[in-house]
């Protein structure tokens, strides 16, 4: 690619977040825009100081974020590669983004072949979808449509639109051959969990093959967003021992499993995390290894029949050339790769713990330990 780049495009793209931050667990996240006008109270966007009113398109374009993608270390092109998420810091599809992301979109089949996904909130007609599933020309594609509360959209999510338009989105995208996963997150106590059947009975029958349930992050700012849209905050509370500036995740494996309870009878694939559903829709082995976890669902993608098989001597050449030191010790068994680093050789370590193992997590599908021994 950087053959064909311009010197301004390869300056932006190498001195972008993108070709620098390391993977999250279920990928790597991208950013066609910054903020959102969608409003929705709940959002956490705003604690990290991004306005809702102010939405801009990301700098970059398609073939500059892929470019940029490919000068990040820990980064895995193609579709054994790192997860690619569309979206997290804006709504990828809403009007002022769409032409972006569909650039993004149609620039990572091409460069990249990573398996994608977004989530969004946004109404797609039959047009708009069939510009999608031309985008991604064939490669793997996981749409995250949310949708959280029907009776409190209007409160909730001021500007998105409603439930119905969104279901009717989650129809229009399994017409055109693509496979819908209700983004049932972030589950709100109180809330939530009073709709799960009415959500998961109309998600199942609007054609979504499966359903991603994820918890609420809340921080002082959050609930008092919820507090002035008269949402009753006891269910929430009584989660929670201190309210705190900082957002924290808000402990609801109750309600997650409830929700998939409710999900398997309604036919629809339950997911614990959006890796799988990716996982799924690519038809690779989860990138974050989540078979080895209790996030594992013992979906239909069956990730332990999907593994790499790879010599241990292979394994050793890999975490040499990625670790760049030769006194390391390693120890493999089964899914789990322990690798000792003798502590003396951290110092010309030039690269970060939580980096390495994200990348060979990556790289071999499986669980790695990353040790510190004495010299
Ligand atoms: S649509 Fe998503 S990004 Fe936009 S305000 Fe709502 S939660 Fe935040
Ligand atoms: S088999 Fe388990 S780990 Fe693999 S994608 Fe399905 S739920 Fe996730």
């Amino acid at each position: 690619m950087e053959k064909i780049a311009e010197y301004t495009s390869i300056k932006k793209a190498k001195e972008d977040s993108h070709a620098h931050r390391i993977p999250r667990p279920c990928g790597i996240t991208v950013h066609p825009g910054l903020g959102c006008p969608n409003n929705c109270l709940y959002c956490y966007l705003i604690d990290f100081g991004l306005k809702f009113r102010e939405p801009k398109p990301y700098k970059l374009n398609g073939f500059e974020v892929c470019l940029s993608l490919l000068y990040n270390k820990w980064f895995v092109p193609g579709k054994m590669g790192t997860f690619i998420a569309i979206g997290s810091v804006c709504e990828p599809l809403h009007p002022i983004f769409y032409e972006k992301t569909i650039d993004y979109l149609k620039s990572f089949a091409k460069y990249l072949e990573n398996p994608m996904q977004f989530s969004t909130k946004m109404f797609l007609n039959t047009d708009q979808v069939h510009e999608i599933v031309e985008a991604v020309n064939q490669q793997p594609l996981n749409p995250l449509i949310t949708i959280i509360t029907i009776k409190n959209a209007k409160k909730l999510e001021p500007n998105a639109p409603s439930p119905d338009e969104r279901f009717e989105t989650i129809s229009n995208m399994r017409d055109a051959g693509l496979k819908p996963v209700l983004f049932l997150r972030p589950i709100i106590p109180g809330v939530t969990d009073e709709e799960f059947e009415q959500i998961l009975e109309r998600a199942s029958n609007a054609g979504a093959v499966g359903v991603v349930a994820g918890s609420l992050r809340i921080s002082r700012k959050i609930l008092e967003r919820l507090k002035k849209a008269h949402i009753d905050l006891h269910p929430i509370k009584k989660r929670i021992t201190k309210i705190k500036e900082k957002q924290i995740y808000l402990k609801a494996t109750d309600l997650k499993e409830e929700a998939l309870k409710i999900a398997r009878e309604f036919k629809l694939i339950p997911f614990r995390s959006a890796c799988c559903a990716n996982a799924f829709n690519a038809s690779v082995p989860c990138a974050n290894v989540c078979w080895t976890t209790k996030f594992c669902t013992n979906c239909p993608n069956n990730c332990k029949q999907k593994q790499i098989h790879i010599t241990t001597e292979k394994i050793n050449q890999i975490v040499k050339r990625v670790l760049n030191i030769q006194s390391f010790s390693l120890t493999t068994h089964n899914d789990n790769i322990e690798i000792a680093i003798p502590k003396d050789a951290i110092k010309n370590l030039k690269i970060k713990p939580r980096g390495v193992s994200t990348l060979l997590k990556t790289l071999l599908r499986k669980k790695i330990k990353i040790t510190y021994i004495k010299s």
